[in-house]
């Protein structure tokens, strides 16, 4: 059977960080291919944000050209409406697949809330990568929770945060801050090349 890592996220602008989730991910789960899958937005999200869903893909192939075993996925973006994570593991799962889906802190503490979270669950392991050296204690007891609530022992991966977010990114372009810390080089040229981000936030 196919073993297939996702890595869902809105990737505005995709950072150093979830290149080294992803990286940290395949170091530790043995998956044949890890899909980097940028969600679409509604036009009207995308015009606040100043970019589009085709950027986004962009930046992320750029991010992650150098990573074997990763593949940018443009499926969410293609079907150009709002996609539930449900509906995208159910058209991967449709071809006898084992899904592992990758997520940050937020995401993992969240989970439950998702849309038809317990499908969720039974269709993808979910695998968590640490943003932050905080919230240990929170994950402990969610990872406990999902445990007693789903049936799912999700994985926690070892490896030290890499403490970068996209909010973090759009704030140093504001303020014309230095990029070099937070995103590779390609991304940066995209970054300046359109412009993007440079607006006050809605
Ligand atoms: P924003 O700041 O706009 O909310 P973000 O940095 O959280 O953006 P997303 O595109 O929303 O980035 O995240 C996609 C996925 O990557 C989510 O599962 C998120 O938890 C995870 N992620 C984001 N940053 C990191 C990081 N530094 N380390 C590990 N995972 C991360």
């Amino acid at each position: 059977m196919e073993k297939i890592g996702l890595y869902g996220g809105t990737f505005a602008p995709p950072h150093l960080g979830h290149v080294h989730a992803a990286r940290a991910f395949l170091r530790a789960i043995p998956v044949d291919r890890l899909l980097v899958m940028p969600t679409f937005q509604p036009p009207h999200k995308a015009k606040a944000a100043g970019d589009t869903p085709e950027v986004r893909l962009e930046m992320c192939r750029a991010a992650f050209a150098g990573i074997p075993g990763v593949e940018v996925s443009d499926y969410e973006i293609t079907k150009a409406d709002v996609s539930y994570t449900v509906q995208t593991l159910r058209h991967l799962t449709a071809e006898n697949r084992e899904i592992y889906m990758l997520c940050g802190t937020d995401m993992f503490l969240t989970l439950e809330k998702w849309y038809q979270a317990e499908e969720i669950f039974r269709l993808a392991k979910i695998v968590c990568m640490s943003r932050t050296t905080e919230k240990e204690q929170e994950i402990a007891e969610t990872h406990a929770r999902y445990l007693r609530k789903f049936g799912q022992d999700c994985i926690l991966l070892k490896e030290d945060p890499l403490e970068v977010s996209s909010t973090r990114i759009r704030e140093a372009i504001r303020k014309g801050q230095s990029l070099a810390a937070y995103v590779p080089a390609e991304v940066e040229a995209i970054l300046r090349r359109d412009g993007l981000y440079k607006g006050t936030e809605s």
